[in-house]
């Protein structure tokens, strides 16, 4: 009799994950291209007198729902408010190696930490949108974050709001222009918010609130689309929209892993 309850709650659970793979099923493609041509003039002096410093990078998000400790749609579908301590997990890290797991085994082995992983991530930099996709199998400009919606959103270095914007698929957005002083121009994104707290020109620190996960845009779930694109040759497109059959070079010249690019600059 225990045995059976037991086999009928991991079945239970097997149904419940295999519903959050789909939930999590997040479609999204980019569009908007802008383009801005022209170094910035000026003096150094008076460059960094206007121009809030890059100081360092931080993740835009401080609490990470524990996904895989959740077993009912009604916990996973909570907003942020109403997610408590315990609920929320240390960010996990990207990690390519533990990506190559196929997802159906990571719930079957229930290893909640992996779940969370896997969920989180749920789209990969210039991946497919499917879970299993590792990086370079496709043309996500950007990175996905499987949050609760109502997460506070903030700026992942210092810099100066670029513009706020809307549109059908990525939502409402932020863009933020940050100056690194050796390596250049970048732009940051966060789209799909559900609110915005800042406006355009806005000088930001590392870690300044911008606004709240939502799903705007083209989305089937709460998550925070993160794209960081760079400057090059004095243009930048921001953010970058791959076009159809777009090489890879071609999009390793205008945009980053925004993963990658936190880790690089967090000490500096
Ligand atoms: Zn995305």
């Amino acid at each position: 009799m225990i045995k059976h309850t037991l086999l009928r709650n991991i079945r239970a659970l097997r149904r419940v994950h295999a519903e959050i793979l789909v939930a999590c099923a997040i479609g999204i493609a980019c569009g908007m291209v802008i383009s801005r041509s022209g170094p910035m003039e000026g003096s150094v002096i008076r460059t960094s007198r206007t121009f809030p410093a890059f100081d360092h990078t931080v993740f835009p998000v401080s609490r990470v729902p524990n996904w895989g400790a959740m077993h009912s749609a009604a916990e996973w579908n909570r907003p942020y408010d109403q997610m408590t301590g315990e609920d929320f997990v240390a960010t996990p890290g990207y990690d390519l190696e533990k990506f190559s797991t196929p997802f159906k085994l990571v719930v079957s082995r229930q290893n909640t930490e992996e779940i969370t992983r896997r969920l989180f991530y749920s789209t990969k930099f210039l991946g497919q949108y499917d879970i299993d996709a590792g990086e370079y199998t496709g043309t996500h400009p950007g990175v996905d974050l499987k949050l609760a919606f109502g997460t506070p959103v903030g700026s992942i270095a210092g810099g100066r709001v670029y513009a706020v914007r809307s549109n059908d698929i990525l939502g409402t957005h932020v863009i933020i222009e940050h100056r690194h002083p050796r390596d250049g121009t970048f732009y940051s994104t966060y789209a799909h918010l559900s609110s915005v707290t800042v406006r355009k020109n806005q000088r930001l620190r590392p870690g300044q609130t911008i606004g709240a996960v939502g799903m705007t845009g083209n989305t089937s779930a709460p998550h925070l689309h993160l794209q960081v694109d760079r400057e090059y040759r004095g243009v930048t497109h921001a953010p970058y929209q791959p076009t159809d059959g777009a090489s890879l070079q071609e999009m390793q010249q205008w945009t980053v892993n925004p993963i990658r690019f936190i880790e690089r600059y967090a000490g500096a």
